[in-house]
């Protein structure tokens, strides 16, 4: 290009300027800094470019997010100096990740972080010279494909566990290495057995073959009336340019069958789709069957993935080569093109909100996206969170429901057990009577037992263990929680506190006492009962070794009769067709947790155990110890039907405005010295109710639940407002109103899952 065309350029356009964000966490730049674009860059510079940029005497990466002739700023502006590669993220990218900023109070170079393919954004380094811009370290990888061969007969010797289970689960479908190595982690050397005994066959991924056979192994339903209705409501809203269906139905009853003819519609349509699933449900089971119906149209993203497999998978959804994204939280951000399907399994559950900024809610960040591209989200869940009923109640959601499991199998017989009247007849061991005579039995018959141990709640509270009373905050509804140290009482979201009052409030009792049980008891105390029984135990000290998770399970299949004894950990993924009775020691602990969400959680969490039972052809014993058998949640669970539990938690959310009656947020204040934390909570707070509108309330700051965590204390407070109101305008002018000590740090989590 001659100099004096460059010239000719320059006066005839105005000059054009790049509005840039730039990646430096430690100043969490929110605005946008405007460069100028010298000529040379103009044609290669787009939204959604990384850039070089000089800012100070550094030179850091920025993103463009728009292109103007205009720039608010008065002085001379900088040149870009390099344009790094090109566009990372579109216009719907950045629309998205603005409002996530926004909304969840976090920088806008966060939000647009997660847009950006896994190790694939430059960064800049130092080096002898000064600064070197380090480009994608990414090379795309391969992986290695395992499926069944054809009609080979093999039967694994029965020592050889990790070789049947890599069977197993490849019946589902063609498995990736990588995946089948999460769950086994020997699996490399088991599939080379297999390989080389004909049993499985392997292909480098990066060749793009379609499996050969695997559609064989997929089963294909004639859809059941309820399972042809759900679908016709997803048409539906998809005739009508998108919506939400929220897809009731306990696990069995065919719900991912839903999914998959949903999925296959779309793509039918040259449309894709994205299936979200918690992190722990990646299975090799899960996957397969995704593969197995669709084939090479189906990308997965899982953190367990290494960073170039996780590159590839994004690689592949970009260059439109898939059109079915399966994967974890993050997977709602990778680049499908001519989105049309979101599916989120599993809805309630609290992993689909992240733990750091941006602290987004992935079902919130889904209405959005399907929203802004006129898709449609399917929610599915057997226990929907009350957030999701009260849109369906609305009328805002569409709503289809399964009501019976459709794979056979009839649901558990649940026993409730009052744990006071044992106590009071004199019978003081964790184990009941009845579930004594029922673990007996089922020792006796060679057959299994998984017994669960509520560790839920860490926070310690009274429990009179003659009536079950529990001290409650009066205007806060939760649970007070017990404090070894000054022997008091405490709110957790007020602040209030209180005596421990001598003998039980409501019946006189003198046995107020300290709740809860170890794993490491509750072994002995079983050990002692049943000598002879295998007993495998699986809580946080057995599974905290690499593998130890996979051998605890191990051992358990292996032995023909044996009873498992361990925390929440066991509740989920467990799938033995062989374990015929689940119990539940303490139904307690999680009801009392100091958060407003406790009643639904010990629902999810006893509804999601109740189903471990009488998977095969045996049928199935639930058997959960309370103190406090008339709990809404453990009603709803005995009597199998959830309204016994939403009922009583409307009145009460209703009442408190709680979500989903209301919006609120959580503000975290925690730093090293315990006077200036709590002097930063009170100058927050002040500053919030300052400017407060008078449809939000504070509720707080007091010591959090989890009162010291790493060295530093930690208070919080609660924000309440309207359903529909958005929180970020007052948090933000707070925070800036009133600084914080040194040392001490503010987190604002908004639409918290949890509160501790
Ligand atoms: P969920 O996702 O609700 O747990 P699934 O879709 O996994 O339920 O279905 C449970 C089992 O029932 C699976 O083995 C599935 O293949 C089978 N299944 C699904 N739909 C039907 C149907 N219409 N008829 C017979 N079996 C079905
Ligand atoms: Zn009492
Ligand atoms: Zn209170």
């Amino acid at each position: 290009m001659s100099v004096a065309f460059g010239m000719l350029w320059d006066m005839e356009s105005p000059a054009l300027i790049a509005r840039v964000v730039l990646d430096v966490p430690a100043r969490a730049l929110t605005d946008p800094f405007d460069y100028a674009v010298p000529s040379a860059l103009a044609a290669s510079v787009a939204v959604g470019c990384p850039v070089a940029v000089p800012f100070g005497p550094r030179r850091c990466v920025g993103y463009v997010v728009a292109l103007v002739t205009e720039s608010d700023y008065a002085g001379a502006l900088k040149p870009i100096d390099a344009v790094l590669g090109t566009p990372l993220f579109d216009e719907h990218a950045l629309a998205l990740a603005e409002w996530v900023a926004e909304e969840y109070i976090a920088p806008l170079s966060e939000s647009l972080k997660l847009f950006l393919p896994p190790g694939g954004a430059p960064r800049v380094v130092r080096s002898e010279g000064g600064w070197r811009f380090e480009g994608r370290q990414m090379a795309p990888a391969s992986e290695k494909l395992v499926m069944l061969a054809e009609g080979s007969g093999f039967t694994p010797s029965a020592r050889a566990s990790v070789q049947r289970g890599v069977l197993e689960a490849l019946s589902a479908g063609p498995v990736s290495l990588a995946e089948l190595t999460v769950e086994y982690s020997s699996a490399g050397t088991a599939v080379k057995a297999l390989e080389a005994a004909g049993a499985v066959t392997t292909i480098e991924r990066r060749r793009y073959r379609r499996p050969a056979g695997a559609s064989a192994s997929a089963p294909r339903h004639a859809h059941s009336a309820e399972q042809a209705s759900a679908l016709r409501e997803i048409e539906a809203s998809a005739a009508a340019g998108g919506g939400i269906v929220l897809l009731e139905g306990v696990t069995g009853s065919g719900k991912t069958e839903v999914y998959l003819a949903a999925i296959e519609a779309a793509i039918a349509h040259g449309k894709s789709a994205i299936v979200l699933v918690p992190e722990i449900s990646l299975t090799p089971q899960t996957v397969g069957r995704f593969r197995s119906r669709l084939g090479d149209d189906v990308a997965v993203i899982h953190s367990r993935l290494s960073a170039g497999e996780r590159f590839d998978q994004w690689q592949l959804a970009l260059q439109g080569r898939v059109r079915v994204v399966v994967g974890a939280r993050s997977a709602l951000y990778a680049p499908v093109k001519d989105l049309a399907l979101v599916v989120i399994d599993e809805e309630h559950e609290p992993s689909y909100k992240q733990g750091q900024s941006p602290r987004y809610h992935a079902r919130e960040v889904a209405r959005r996206l399907c929203k802004a591209r006129g898709a449609t989200l399917i929610l599915g869940s057997a226990t929907p969170s009350m957030e999701s009923l009260h849109h369906a109640e609305t009328g805002a959601y569409r709503r289809a429901r399964l009501t019976h499991r459709v794979g056979g199998g009839t649901p558990a017989a649940v026993t409730v057990v009052d744990m006071s009247a044992e106590f009071g007849d004199g019978h003081r061991s964790i184990y009941s009577r009845t579930l004594q005579d029922a673990l007996g039995d089922v020792l006796q018959r060679g057959e299994k037992a998984v017994l669960f141990l509520n560790r839920r709640g860490f926070a310690s509270f009274l429990l009179c263990r003659e009536c079950g009373y529990v001290p409650e905050c009066e205007s806060c509804s939760v649970s007070l929680t017990y404090h070894e140290g000054t022997g008091r009482l405490e709110c957790h979201h007020c602040g209030a506190t209180h005596p421990v009052p001598p003998t039980c409030p409501r019946c006189g009792s003198a046995y107020l006492r300290k709740f809860g049980a170890g794993t490491e008891r509750a072994e002995s105390e079983l050990s002692a009962i049943f000598p002879t029984a295998p007993i495998v135990r699986m809580d946080a000290d057995t599974t905290s070794r690499k593998g130890g998770h996979e051998a605890a399970l191990t051992t358990f299949e292996n032995h023909a009769s044996a009873v498992l004894l361990g925390t929440q950990m066991i509740a989920k993924g467990l799938d033995y067709p062989d374990v015929t009775l689940v119990g539940v020691l303490n139904a307690d602990t999680s009801m009392h947790v100091p958060d407003f969400r406790a009643a639904e959680r010990t629902f999810q969490l006893l509804e999601q155990v109740a189903g471990r039972a009488g998977r095969g052809t045996q049928p199935g014993r639930v058997i959960i110890q309370t103190y406090w058998p008339d709990h809404p949640a453990v009603r709803a669970v005995a009597s199998g039907d959830s309204a016994v539990l939403y009922a009583a938690e409307r009145a009460d959310r209703l009442a408190l405005r709680f979500p989903p009656y209301g919006r609120i947020a959580n503000i975290v204040v925690s730093g090293p010295s315990a006077p200036d934390v709590r002097q930063t909570a009170l100058d927050t707070a002040d500053a919030l109710r300052a400017i407060l509108p008078e449809e939000f309330e504070l509720v707080g700051p007091a010591a959090a639940p989890i009162t010291r965590l790493k060295g530093n204390w930690r208070w919080h407070m609660l924000l309440k407002a309207p359903e529909d109101a958005t929180l970020s305008g007052v948090i933000s002018a707070a925070l800036g109103a009133a600084r914080p000590s040194e040392g001490v740090t503010r987190i604002v989590d908004v639409d918290p899952v949890g509160m501790l």
